[in-house]
């Protein structure tokens, strides 16, 4: 890696923006070309009707994530544990009570980022210099010529650089990139495999005015086999003054409208927490089956299908092209973690 080699970063979420973040601090200004007019890809804390940071992503991480954690240690931001105390729910049948369980106080916690997920993204933004990152440029096409590559988007504007890496999901970018010349059979072979961790996820969020359930000691933590709602957590936010839930729904309710989905929310947290349930201030869900994070139907046998595949790390075109989204990561690959990592081990190899 040289001081004044052009390097572009295709993909403006965790992976990409960390890597941009890094070269930085090596007095190298990248340039990261985003899809979306969003930045942060699977990473996506909206605020709700009261101010709520409600997470449609990405939104937990332990003491198993050491390089996530210095990461936000490094650029001052702050972790809080997620809220477990109390009756936790398990619904076993739709015709049977809940069980009813407790988590104990030793078991290490969840942690969730004080102001959202979404403060990291923004963050990482700010440390970089302003015109490093572009939104709305979804790439189409990545051309090896003698000595550089071309880069073309969606709209057919042109970017030349001396390297490039893929921060998108790889099944994504072998769907909506035009690689040549084409990229090796091997690796051409796994790429449209490699499991995109949560796409096709439905995540949910609630929010109330005050915390009825923790009032009645519950924890707010909830799993069932019985209804929409498969896995449900307290959404409290850090400073205690905003309240409510997020969690998956059944994949089955992708299809269903909005309200559909919402009116059976509620009538399954009404039968279990009671009235006080049914009044949510706002509710919120995200079907993750957008251009940005779907290519097509995924034929997954197994959780993280390929997912760290060694080819993944391997550069091509010459030693100028290179992978380092979540998926790519030796280790945690899918999570926060894993973007963090396949970005230091890109770094390396530039
Ligand atoms: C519902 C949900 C819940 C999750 N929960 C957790 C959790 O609790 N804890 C955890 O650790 N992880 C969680 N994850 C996973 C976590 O979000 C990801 O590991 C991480 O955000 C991936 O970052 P990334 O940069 O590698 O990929 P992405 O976030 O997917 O970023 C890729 C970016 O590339 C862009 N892009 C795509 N195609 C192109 C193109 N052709 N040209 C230009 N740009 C393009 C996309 O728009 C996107 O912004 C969750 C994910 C989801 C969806």
């Amino acid at each position: 890696m040289e001081l004044n080699e052009r390097i572009v970063i295709i993909g403006g979420g965790l992976s990409g923006l960390t890597l941009a973040y890094l070269l930085s601090k090596n007095k190298i200004n990248a340039t990261v070309l985003e899809a979306s007019s969003r930045l942060g890809g699977r990473i996506q804390t909206i605020r709700g009707v009261l101010g709520t940071p409600l997470e449609l992503g990405a939104t937990w991480f332990s003491e198993m994530h050491p390089q996530l954690l210095a990461l936000i240690d490094e650029l001052g931001l702050k972790k809080y544990p997620q809220i477990s105390k109390g009756i936790s729910l398990f619904q076993t049948k739709s015709f049977e009570p809940p069980q009813r369980f407790f988590i104990p106080e030793s078991e290490s916690p969840s942690y969730r980022l004080v102001g959202g997920t979404q403060v990291l993204v923004d963050t990482l933004v700010q440390k970089l210099s302003t015109g490093t990152v572009f939104p709305n440029a979804k790439i189409t096409a990545v051309r090896e010529t003698e000595d550089r590559i071309l880069l073309e988007t969606v709209e057919g504007d042109t970017m030349e650089a001396d390297k490039v890496v893929i921060c998108t999901p790889p099944q994504l970018a072998v769907r909506h990139i035009k690689f040549s010349p084409q990229l090796p059979e091997e690796l051409n072979t796994i790429l449209p495999n490699v499991q995109t961790w949560m796409a096709g996820a439905v995540k949910f969020t609630l929010e109330y005015d005050r915390p009825f359930w923790r009032t009645a000691g519950y924890s707010g933590m909830l799993y069932s086999h019985a209804g929409i709602i498969m896995e449900m957590y307290d959404h409290t936010n850090f400073e205690e003054n905003k309240f409510g839930f997020t969690g998956f729904l059944n994949s089955a309710s992708a299809t269903y409208p909005t309200e559909v989905r919402k009116d059976f929310v509620l009538r399954q947290l009404g039968e279990l927490l009671g009235a006080p349930a049914l009044e949510p201030v706002g509710y919120f869900d995200k079907v993750w089956t957008d251009e940005f994070v779907l290519a097509d139907h995924q034929l997954i046998q197994r959780p993280h299908q390929y997912n760290g595949h060694p080819l993944l790390r391997e550069s091509y075109m010459g030693g100028r092209l290179f992978f380092a989204a979540t998926e790519t990561a030796s280790q945690f690959p899918g999570y926060m973690e894993g973007a963090v990592i396949a970005a230091q081990s890109v770094l390396i190899r530039l």
